[in-house]
C-alpha cells in the first residue's frame, strides 16, 4: 500500500474536541484490514532488527498501536496512562498543554534499568505528551530506542524535541497545517 492511500484512511475531523482543533481520527484505518495491516507491518519490520525488549504505548489510541506492535514483535507491553488508573505504585510526570496541565503515569516496576523500549503513539503534534512519556520511562531507567508514530503533524514540531534530546522519531505519515 502507498503512502497516499495509507493518508486517505484517515479521517480529518474539524472542530474536535474543540474550535480550531483539526482532529486526526485514525479509528477508520483501524478499521480497514489492508490499512492496519500495513501500519503494523511497516512498524514491525523497522524495528525487528533494533533488539526491542518492550513497546510502551501512550493512552489511550497508543495502547491500540502498541499492543498490535508488540505482539508483532513478539515482546511484552507496557500501557503508560494519563493519572490515577494505574493499579499499583506509579511516577508520575506532569507536562504542560496549551491550556493546563496533564499527566502521564507509569508502574515502578514496569521496566527494568537499561531494557530497551520502544515508545509508541498515534500522533505526535508539539511532542509534549511523548517528551513525558519518555523522560518518565527513563527516569525508571529504560533505555527508549526510538519513538514511533502513525502520524505526524510537522508544523507543530515535536520531532526536533524529542530528537535534539537522544530519541529518534519515526512516523508513517505527515498532515500539514496543526
Ligand atoms: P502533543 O503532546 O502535542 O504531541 O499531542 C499528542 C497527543 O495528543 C497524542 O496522544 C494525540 O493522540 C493527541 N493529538 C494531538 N493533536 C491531535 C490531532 N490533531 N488529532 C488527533 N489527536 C491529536
Amino acid at each position: 500500500m502507498n503512502d497516499a492511500t495509507l493518508r486517505q484512511l484517515i479521517r480529518s475531523i474539524p472542530d474536535y474536541p474543540k474550535p480550531g482543533i483539526l482532529f486526526r481520527d485514525i479509528t477508520t484505518l483501524l478499521k480497514d484490514p489492508a490499512g492496519w495491516g500495513e501500519v503494523v507491518g511497516r512498524l514491525v519490520a523497522r524495528y525487528r532488527a533494533q533488539r526491542i525488549a518492550t513497546v510502551a504505548g501512550i493512552e489511550a489510541r497508543g495502547f491500540i498501536v502498541g499492543g498490535a506492535v508488540a505482539a508483532g514483535l513478539g515482546v511484552g507491553f507496557i500501557p503508560i496512562r494519563k493519572g490515577g488508573k494505574l493499579p499499583g505504585a506509579v511516577e508520575a510526570l506532569a507536562y504542560q498543554l496549551e491550556y493546563g496541565t496533564d499527566r502521564v503515569e507509569l508502574h515502578r516496576d514496569a521496566v527494568r534499568p537499561g531494557e530497551r523500549t520502544l515508545l509508541v503513539d498515534d500522533l505526535i503534534a508539539t511532542g509534549g505528551t511523548a517528551l513525558a512519556a519518555r523522560d518518565l520511562l527513563r527516569g525508571l531507567g529504560a533505555l527508549v530506542v526510538a519513538a514511533a508514530f502513525v502520524i505526524e503533524l510537522p508544523a507543530l514540531a515535536g520531532r526536533a524535541r524529542l530528537e535534539s534530546s537522544g530519541t529518534p522519531v519515526h512516523s508513517l505519515v505527515t498532515f500539514d497545517g496543526h
